[in-house]
C-alpha cells in the first residue's frame, strides 16, 4: 500500500507528465464522468435498462449466495473479478460463467492504476485475463479499473488488450453498509434520475473485498435482491455487453 504522501508524490509526478495541475489530474484520474484520459463505458441512452455489476469477487462466502439470488430471479449480471482471488476459486469462477453472467477483469492485485506505470498496468491486466480465460475458455472483453482510477495509459492498454474500460453511474459506499436500507433508497433515487435523463443505470455493488476474502457483504447482497424486486416490473436487467453497440 502507498502512504498518503507517496500517493501525493506519485500523483504530482503523473500530473506533471500530463501538464495538468494536481487537482485537475486527480479529477480526471478519479471522477467517473471525466473523459480527458480517454472514454470509458458508463451508461448509454437506454432508459429502463439496469446493469447490475459486482466488484472484488469471487468471494467463497458471498458470491454463491448472490448467484443463487440472481438465478432465482432469472437476472444476468456482470462480475469484475480480482485475478488473485479467481486463482484460488476456479469452480466458483466457472459457476459464474456457466450461469450466464459476464466476467470482467478487475486486475490481479487491485492497485490504484492512476499511480501505476504502463508495465505494471499491463502485467496486472494480462495476468488476470490469462487466469480467467484459462478457467472459462471465454475471452475477457471488459475491464473496470480499481477505484475507477486511471491515467491515459490505463485505458489505452486495456483497449490494446481487446477490453472495453468500464466505469459506472450508480454507486454508494455499500462496503461500509450494515443494512440494505442504507443502500436501496440511494440507488432508487439514482435510477429514477437516470430514467428522467433518458439513461440506463450501471450500478456497482461489491460481493467481495479487495483487501481480504474475510468481509461481510450481507447488506450488498440483500440490496441487490431488493432492487431486483423493486425494478423488475419496470426495468430490464442486462449484462454490460448488451450495450456494446453504444
Ligand atoms: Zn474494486
Amino acid at each position: 500500500m502507498l502512504t498518503p504522501s507517496q500517493i501525493v508524490e506519485a500523483g504530482l509526478g503523473a500530473a506533471l507528465a500530463t501538464g495538468l495541475g494536481f487537482g485537475a489530474y486527480m479529477y480526471q484520474a478519479m471522477w467517473p464522468p471525466a473523459r480527458l484520459f480517454g472514454p470509458a463505458m458508463r451508461a448509454p441512452k437506454r432508459p429502463g435498462e439496469i446493469a447490475l455489476t459486482f466488484d472484488d469477487g469471487p468471494n467463497p462466502r458471498w458470491t454463491p449466495e448472490l448467484l443463487d439470488i440472481l438465478g432465482r430471479h432469472g437476472v444476468k449480471a456482470t462480475f469484475f473479478l480480482v485475478g488473485r482471488y479467481a486463482a484460488t476459486q476456479h469452480p466458483l469462477v466457472q459457476r459464474i460463467h456457466d450461469e450466464g453472467h459476464l466476467i470482467g477483469n478487475h486486475t490481479w492485485n487491485h492497485p490504484n492504476l492512476a499511480f501505476s506505470g504502463a508495465e505494471k498496468t499491463r502485467e496486472e491486466l494480462v495476468r488476470t485475463n490469462l487466469e480467467l480465460e484459462q478457467i472459462t475458455g471465454a475471452p475477457v472483453r471488459y475491464f473496470r479499473p480499481p477505484f475507477g482510477a486511471r491515467r491515459p495509459a490505463t485505458l489505452h492498454i486495456s483497449r490494446e488488450l481487446g477490453m472495453t474500460p468500464v466505469l459506472w453511474n450508480a454507486i454508494t459506499s455499500d462496503w461500509t453498509a450494515t443494512d440494505p436500507a442504507q443502500l436501496v433508497p440511494q440507488f432508487t433515487r439514482l435510477m429514477e434520475s437516470h430514467q428522467r435523463q433518458g439513461l440506463a443505470t450501471n450500478l456497482v455493488l461489491h460481493d467481495g473485498g479487495h483487501l481480504s476474502l474475510d468481509v461481510n457483504r450481507a447488506a450488498s447482497i440483500a440490496a441487490a435482491e431488493q432492487l431486483i424486486g423493486q425494478f423488475r416490473a419496470s426495468h430490464r436487467f442486462v449484462r454490460l455487453d448488451a450495450w456494446e453497440s453504444n
